[in-house]
C-alpha cells in the first residue's frame, strides 16, 4: 500500500463518517419532526376528547380524573399569572395608602411619608390631600 493508497483510504474513512454524521442528523431531524408531530396529535386528541367530555358524551373516570387535575393546573396558572400582573403593576404604579419609598402604610391626609418624608401619592381612592405648604 503506497502512500496514495492511503491517503485515499483515509479521505474514503472521512467521508463515511461524515456521511454517518450527516445520516444521524437527518435521523435527528426526523425525530424530531416525528415527536412535533405526536404532540400535535395528542393535543389534538385531548382537544377533542375534552370537548367530548364537556358534552357528557365521553365519560372516563380515568380522563375525569385527569380533567380536574388539568383544570385546577390551569385554575393555579390563572392565579398566579394574576399575582405576576398585580406586582408588575405594584412595580409600576405606587399603591395608593403606602409609602413609595419605604412601604409605611400612610393615612389618606398624609401628604408625606411619616418615616421617610417622601411624598404620598396624590389621587387614588381617598380624598385628595391638599398640598404641602
Ligand atoms: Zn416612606
Amino acid at each position: 500500500m503506497d502512500i496514495f493508497d492511503r491517503a485515499r483510504r483515509a479521505l474514503g474513512d472521512l467521508a463515511q463518517s461524515a456521511s454517518t454524521q450527516a445520516t444521524v442528523l437527518q435521523l435527528q431531524t426526523r425525530m424530531g419532526e416525528i415527536q412535533t408531530e405526536l404532540e400535535r396529535q395528542y393535543g389534538e386528541a385531548g382537544h377533542r376528547a375534552r370537548e367530548l367530555w364537556r358534552a357528557r358524551v365521553f365519560t372516563d373516570s380515568d380522563f375525569e380524573i385527569l380533567m380536574t387535575r388539568i383544570t385546577s393546573l390551569q385554575q393555579e396558572l390563572d392565579q398566579l399569572r394574576a399575582q405576576v400582573d398585580e406586582v408588575y403593576q405594584a412595580d409600576q404604579q405606587p399603591r395608593s395608602g403606602v409609602c413609595a419609598e419605604c412601604g409605611r402604610s400612610l393615612e389618606p391626609n398624609d401628604g408625606f411619608c411619616r418615616r421617610c418624608g417622601a411624598e404620598a401619592p396624590s389621587g387614588g381612592s381617598g380624598a385628595p390631600s391638599s398640598p404641602p405648604d
